[in-house]
This record gives C-alpha cells, sequence and structure tokens, in this order.
C-alpha cells in the first residue's frame, strides 16, 4: 500500500476526479508506468452496489493492461443472448460464444468486486496516492498547470497542483460542467427496476435473455456467485417506492420463484439515459467513463466504453508527462474516443427500441422483422454473430494514414491490433503482455531490424520504441526481441516480412512492408512531435 494512502500532496502530475472503475484503472495504468498520481473520490470507499453486469472482449483487454482478469474477479463466459417475443418466440439470438483477441466474448461480473481488484493494483503502485472522502470543489486551469481545490477528510479545503486533471466523476461530473461541457442527447423516460438475487433451491439460467414483452421488457441474465438480474420497465405511473417494495417484487419474481426460495441482493430504480458531451477534453482537462457519455445498458457498454477511455489517454498523458512526446498528441484522443463512444451510444438506443416496444402491434411487426432478418445471411451474420457491434476503429488520429487498404486483412493503421499466443522468454504468453504496452515495430517474420539501417535503429530505441521479430511456429527464438509465434495466428492472417508499429494502447501506428519501415519510423516519431529525432532519421 501506498505510505501516500490519504494524504493531499501539494502538488502532482495528475490529479484524478472519481475513483469508480474508470478512474481507477487510469489510476493503475499511469501508476504502474510510474507516473505520479493522484486519485480523489468524495465516497469513503467502494460503492457496494453492482451496476454494470457484462463485460465484452474488448473491456477484459483493457483490464489485461493492467494484470487485472480471471483469478481477481469471477467471471461468467456467457454463450448467447436470445432474444423472446411471447408472441413470436425466440426472434433472434446473437452468438457470443468463444473468444476474441484472447479473451471470452462477453461475460458477466460482480462489480464490486472488479472494483475491489483495480484497488489492490492502485494500491500496489508506489506513485499513486488515493484519498477518498475528498471532494472536488473546483479547480482553475493556467497555461502551465491546473490548480484544484479539493475539501479533505477533515473538511479542510487545499489546492493541489498538477499538470493534468481528468474528469472520472461519473454522469453528474462537476468537473465536465466545470469545463462548459453540455451532456447532449435524449433520456429514455422509462424507469427501470434492477432486482439482483439468488435463487436458493435453482441455478441461474447459463445465458442472456430479453423478455421483450410489450406488457413489461424484462432483460435477464446470469451473475457469478449463482446471482442472477432481473430489469422490470416501469409503466406509467408506477413510482420508485411502489416498484421497490417487498410486495410487488415478490409479485415480479413470481413467475421465476416463490418468495422462500429468492434471497435478494438488492432492488433498485433507475433511468437510463444515452447523452454525450461535445468535446472529452479541454486543454489540460479531459473527461472519462460516465463523466463524458452515458449510455442505456442494452448493449453492456457503458462501462466498457469508459475502459476504452483510459486505455487510450493513459499512455499519451504518459508519454506527454515523461518527454516522450509533444503535448498536441492529447488532442488526439477526443477524436479517437467520441465517434466510437457516439456510435455505441445508437446502438444501444437501437437495442433499447427492440426490447422496449410497448405497444403489441408494432412488437409484432417489429419482432417478426427481425426474426425474417434471419433468413437472409448477410443480415443474419450482422445480427448473429455481432457485426452489428462497430468496430473500434479510427477515422482521425494518432496513425499514419495508408491507402488501398484491402478488406480481410488483420491489421490495420487506426485499428486495434489483433491478440495472438506467442512464446516469449520460454513462457507462453498473449501478444499485448509481450508488447507490454511499449511502442513496438513488430515484424512479422521478418527481423524489423533488417530494413534499418543502424543509425535509425538507435533513434527509434532513443525515442523510447522497441523491436519485436514474431518468428514462424517451430522457428528458432535466441534473443528477447524475438518470439514464436505459439499457435501460427499471427502469421497465418499476415503477409510474411511486413511490419507494424504497435502503440502502447495495442492500437496499429502504422503498418506495411519492410521496404517502408524507414518512412514508418519517420511518421511514427513525427506524430508524436519528436521532431528533433525525425530531422536526424531524414538526414541520415
Ligand atoms: C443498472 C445498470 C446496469 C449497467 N450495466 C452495465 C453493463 O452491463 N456493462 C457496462 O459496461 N456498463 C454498465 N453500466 C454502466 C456502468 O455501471 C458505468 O458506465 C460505470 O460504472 C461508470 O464508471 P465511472 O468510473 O465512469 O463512474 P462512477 O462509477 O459513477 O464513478 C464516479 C466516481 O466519482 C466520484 N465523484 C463524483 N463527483 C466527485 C467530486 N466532485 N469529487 C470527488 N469524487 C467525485 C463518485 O463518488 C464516484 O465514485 C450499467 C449501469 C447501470 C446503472
Amino acid at each position: 500500500m501506498s505510505e501516500r494512502e490519504g494524504l493531499l500532496p501539494k502538488s502532482t502530475d495528475v490529479i484524478i476526479v472519481g475513483c469508480g472503475p474508470v478512474g481507477a484503472t487510469l489510476a493503475a495504468l499511469l501508476g504502474q508506468q510510474g507516473v505520479n498520481v493522484l486519485v480523489i473520490d468524495k465516497a469513503p470507499s467502494i460503492l457496494m452496489m453492482p451496476r454494470a453486469i457484462a463485460l465484452d472482449n474488448e473491456a477484459l483487454r483493457v483490464l489485461q493492461m493492467i494484470d487485472v482478469g480471471n483469478r481477481d474477479f469471477a467471471q461468467i463466459a456467457i454463450p448467447r443472448v436470445r432474444m423472446h417475443s411471447p408472441v413470436m418466440g425466440n426472434f433472434a439470438t446473437a452468438n457470443t460464444q468463444g473468444t476474441l483477441d484472447g479473451h471470452p466474448k462477453l461475460v458477466t461480473f460482480y462489480q464490486p468486486e472488479l472494483e475491489q481488484a483495480i484497488e489492490r493494483r492502485i494500491k500496489a503502485c508506489q506513485t499513486v496516492t488515493v484519498c477518498r472522502s475528498s471532494e472536488l470543489i473546483t479547480f482553475k486551469e493556467n497555461e502551465q498547470d491546473v490548480v484544484a481545490m479539493i475539501k479533505g477528510p477533515d473538511g479542510a479545503r487545499k489546492a493541489v497542483k498538477c499538470a493534468y486533471l481528468v474528469g472520472a466523476d461519473g454522469a453528474s461530473s462537476l468537473v465536465r460542467n466545470l469545463i462548459g461541457q453540455g451532456f447532449k442527447g435524449k433520456t429514455f423516460r422509462e424507469d427501470w427496476l434492477i432486482v439482483d438475487a439468488r435463487r436458493k433451491n435453482a441455478g441461474p439460467i447459463d445465458h442472456v435473455e430479453f423478455i421483450c414483452d410489450p406488457k413489461r421488457a424484462i432483460p435477464h441474465m446470469p451473475a457469478p456467485g449463482g446471482r442472477e438480474r432481473w430489469e422490470f420497465m416501469l409503466h406509467p405511473g408506477e413510482t420508485k417506492e411502489q416498484m421497490e417494495h417487498p410486495a410487488k417484487i415478490a409479485e415480479l419474481m413470481a413467475p421465476w420463484a416463490d418468495k422462500e426460495d429468492l434471497a435478494i441482493e438488492r432492488t433498485a430504480v433507475y433511468q437510463f439515459h444515452a447523452r454525450c458531451c461535445n468535446a472529452f477534453s479541454r486543454s489540460r482537462v479531459h473527461l472519462v467513463g460516465d463523466a463524458a457519455h452515458i449510455t442505456p445498458p442494452f448493449v453492456g457498454q457503458g462501462l466498457v466504453a469508459g475502459l476504452r477511455d483510459v486505455a487510450n489517454l493513459g499512455w499519451k498523458l504518459a508519454w506527454v508527462i515523461q518527454g516522450k512526446a509533444q503535448p498536441e498528441i492529447l488532442t488526439s484522443y477526443d477524436q479517437e474516443r467520441r465517434p466510437h463512444a457516439l456510435k455505441m451510444i445508437n446502438l444501444a438506443r437501437f437495442m433499447g427500441h427492440l426490447v422496449m416496444t410497448r405497444n403489441t402491434v408494432s412488437a409484432f411487426l417489429v419482432h417478426g422483422l427481425m426474426r425474417t432478418a434471419r433468413l437472409l445471411p448477410p443480415l443474419r451474420r450482422h445480427l448473429e454473430e455481432l457485426e452489428i457491434k462497430p468496430i473500434n476503429q479510427f477515422d482521425e488520429g494518432l496513425f499514419r494514414r495508408r491507402r488501398g487498404f484491402r478488406q480481410g486483412r488483420a491489421l490495420r493503421a487506426g485499428r486495434q491490433m489483433p491478440q495472438f499466443w506467442l512464446h516469449h522468454q520460454g513462457e507462453s504468453k498473449l501478444s499485448d503482455d509481450v508488447f507490454a504496452q511499449g511502442l513496438v515495430m513488430v515484424g512479422f517474420g521478418r527481423d524489423p531490424k533488417s530494413a534499418l539501417a543502424p543509425r535509425q535503429i538507435q533513434a527509434w530505441l532513443d525515442a523510447g520504441g522497441r523491436f519485436l521479430h514474431i518468428v514462424e511456429r517451430g522457428g528458432q527464438v535466441q534473443r528477447d526481441d524475438q518470439a514464436e509465434d505459439a499457435l501460427g495466428a499471427a502469421l497465418s492472417r499476415t503477409p510474411k516480412g511486413w511490419l507494424a508499429v504497435v502503440r502502447p494502447d495495442n492500437f496499429v501506428m502504422a503498418e506495411g512492408p519492410a521496404s517502408q519501415a524507414q518512412s514508418m519510423i519517420w511518421d511514427c516519431l513525427g506524430l508524436l512531435g519528436e521532431i528533433d529525432t525525425v530531422s536526424i532519421l531524414r538526414s541520415s
């Protein structure tokens, strides 16, 4: 545990306002890079009420970056998501079986257990100070720094200076308001009752089901520890007090279990929102997680989107603070993250309309249409194989654009690097763990250094870059900058001799044939603002 826990410092590199799952993950990402961080939260401890229940492979991949996985918090892999109508029966199924990029496509989990695991990770970081019962009151942003006014646990106010301030302070974010960012978008007027419970005499279901009943929509899913969640859409006129009453809960739960057979863990009424602000950053201040965007949970993407935010922002802040990149790179955070967050919100709204159709006739039509769509193979794939889910891919940002991208190729600049198994230093590892959040030039079946002059190699290393040669399955691995393609998955999807530059957040920054190795280095260092290095390279 950090010895400085609980004490507000005078200054730090980054202040993170909010130690929910998103702020805490950012603290861990920065802490493991050795950045000085102060995380404050007005709450005295972790919120023990589960909100998020589902995570996808991308979220699990971000958690992999802070070494938090299924040994730290229990997960249930979900094989399918079924949409069921009382009239049509099962009218759509999404296949979520199997893994993608090294992780299950969809799991359910228990949020407090995840938050505890992240907190343990932060406590192991010597450069992170966590101050709970500490509230941001206001801040002032100057050209060189930000000065935050924080009310500590004793009620005293203290000014703390930082280079960057991050608002991870949830849906009612003060930081968002202080940088003048309104929340644009729609509120789903429907309220939902969430019931988390355990049945004493029956096991939970193994999949997620959406009961799309115009009389009352009910999503229902299993969670670790024998838990299940039911979400009941409220009828007009039904109040929170009525719905949270034990007699009403017993009535709603009657089709699933007897009152005596049910251990209710919690009940709560929520109103869901679909909103996003117009900019995720203003100069030295950045917004992440629910402070920047909120979405109804129909596609389980609220926390997932927040985790994508911090993976994107974390390394950029660390590289700027450590002088390895120019502050201008931080503008790419908004460019890269906001469009995708908006696409996810729109997908959740679309799903919400499918689930919440109240009118029997329109439910019949919409669900019937979905059922018919399954007969057409392209539409079936779109819906059943999750192609409907927007790809996490940038239109603009910190990557080298290349013309002539061929569909079907695994590598694409501005897109996540596929993850595969490698043998490295005598162990089997997932490739992100081998890249270890570095800036890595990877050669597929070719040593990338063989395409560069010694001076260029040195300039790349001096700028904080590394090299990795992926050797064919069965090939000899003799050095630390070599790894064997353990299952043949890396080289089967990428032409031999191809190169890629992978960013610390595991996105592809540049890719191309070995003949472009030198220009890839210029371009990537240029994007990071390493102008001196670039001029040395160009003159060599
Ligand atoms: C019913 C429900 C189901 C959901 N299901 C899913 C799901 O299945 N999958 C999914 O991905 N997402 C889901 N979500 C969304 C998910 O829960 C949120 O997106 C996620 O918890 C947001 O995390 P956060 O860290 O951004 O914000 P929060 O968890 O809200 O944390 C914000 C923190 O900031 C602190 N804070 C606020 N103001 C200040 C201040 N001025 N000073 C200091 N501290 C401050 C608060 O105390 C709080 O701890 C669901 C949400 C709900 C309500």
